[in-house]
């Protein structure tokens, strides 16, 4: 079978397997979930395009060059299309094995591989390099070195990645959440003990909702654990080809995370869950984890699927506002919940919710995409939010750290005032308002 393909122009332990790669029988049923395809119109940018172009590399049609190379980096690995696919062709691992071909293969620019090297090699894997790259930020936001800067040109003069990162940068604005052991008992009947991953991104930017996540668990009658050697997932790294760091993140994670006596392990960002489920895969060829990654991910609950499968405790105080809900792609395609958020934020007295437009189309985050695809990136949001704007929703809610930076700053550049906040936000607000009453 191997042979009657040619000689295949993937060449690492990772590529693409046939068998994922030759499920495609080419429908086209998956088109129209594809955000780049919807914005573009071109095969090339749909997932059956992409698919394409995969077997022409593997069958030694075609190879690596940047124009090739190109049509996959546009690709958001957001998932639509598995979800949508009548033949269960696995979309994201092979995305996912595609990009460490390309890592190993591609060329890219200096400044590229410089940015890579910094980001997926240095600042992930080091909570605390990434805590100093955190308050390096904050600074430069508090300060009034960023107004000057913006004011200049010399921002226009950077490189890309620099420029796109200044753009995109969130707003950093309460305290860090960091990870010391913490433990916070259940109130009331202990229902479940967890732990709760604290991750990368989400506990600089967005620090009071991790706090906010443990006060929400622990009304639930959830006793949290958050252990003290934790650190970044690997998520991004799985997602950008640099599947050798990740495999040792995953590692670690586990390590730290997987202690005794434990119901579930709660990830409260939807794209750490996502692929902290796949764990079992990250890790099937190494014979010492690979059994404890598959119990891993079997205790991995995305923090909305735990609360609403609890189930939850509803708030007994009102918040009266109209929200709408902003799926996040590694929520709602890769591991297929969309209603636990929704009931949870029907379960709080006086929300009412409101469907927006193509809630689930990509708001075009993806992870760091939005450094490296900005153009279509902006498009994707600025396409969000004015869905989010047609609702006329006071809140837009959402489940994952990406997606609210996101939506932020597309909302900002829209001049709405629509607020951004994460589900677990609104019910911490909601139980804290219980104790006025
Ligand atoms: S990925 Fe699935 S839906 Fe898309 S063309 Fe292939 S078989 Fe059809
Ligand atoms: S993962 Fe998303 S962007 Fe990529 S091909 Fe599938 S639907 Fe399109």
């Amino acid at each position: 079978m191997t042979q009657s393909r040619g000689l295949s122009g993937f060449t690492g332990p990772d590529a693409p397997a046939d068998e994922d790669l030759y499920k495609c029988v080419h429908c086209g049923l998956c088109l129209n979930a594809c955000p780049t395809y919807l914005e573009t119109g071109l095969e090339a940018e749909s997932p059956r395009g992409r698919i394409a172009l995969m077997k022409a590399v593997r069958e030694g049609r075609a190879t690596m060059t940047p124009s090739l190379v190109k049509h996959w980096d546009l690709c958001l690995q957001c998932r639509a299309c598995e979800a949508a696919c009548p033949s269960n062709v696995p979309y994201g691992r092979l995305m996912e094995a595609t990009r460490t071909e390309m890592v190993a293969q591609a060329s890219r620019s200096v400044p590229e591989r410089l940015g890579r090297a910094l980001g997926y090699q240095v600042l992930l894997p080091s909570p605390r390099k990434l805590r100093m790259a955190g308050v390096g930020l904050k600074l430069y936001q508090k300060s009034g070195v960023r107004r000057a800067i913006q004011a200049s040109r010399i921002l226009k003069l950077a490189p890309g990645g620099i420029y796109n990162l200044e753009r995109a940068a969130p707003e950093i604005r309460g305290r860090f959440f960091i990870p010391r052991g913490q433990l916070l008992p259940a109130r009331g009947v202990r229902r479940a003990r967890v732990t709760l991953l604290s991750g990368c991104v989400m506990p600089l930017v967005h620090g009071p909702t991790m706090e906010a996540t443990l006060r929400v668990l622990s009304r639930n009658g959830v006793e949290v654990v958050v252990p003290a050697d934790q650190g970044c997932c690997g998520t991004l790294n799985v997602h950008a080809g640099e599947r050798n760091r990740a495999r040792a993140l995953a590692r670690q994670t586990i390590d730290s995370l997987m202690i005794d006596g434990i119901d579930a392990i709660v990830v409260a960002s939807a794209g750490c869950g996502s692929a902290m489920k796949e764990y079992g895969e990250l890790l099937r060829d190494d014979p010492s984890y690979r059994e404890r990654a598959a119990r891993f991910g079997k205790l991995v609950k995305d923090v909305h699927e735990f609360l609403a499968g609890l189930p939850l405790d509803p708030p007994r105080a009102a918040l009266d506002m109209t929200v709408t809900y902003q799926d996040a792609c590694h929520l709602a395609h890769a591991q297929r919940i969309s209603k636990p958020p929704r009931a949870l934020l029907r379960a709080i007295p006086g929300v009412r919710l409101v469907e927006m437009p193509e809630s689930s189309v990509c708001c075009g985050a993806g992870g760091t995409y939005f450094l490296q695809e900005p153009e279509m990136s902006r498009r994707l949001a600025k396409r969000k939010a004015s869905n989010v704007v047609t609702t006329k929703a006071a809140v837009v809610a959402t489940p994952n750290p990406g997606c609210a930076i996101q939506m932020e700053n597309a909302l900002r550049q829209l001049g709405s005032e629509t607020e951004v906040a994460y589900v677990v936000d609104l019910l911490d607000r909601a139980y804290a308002l219980e104790k006025q009453a």
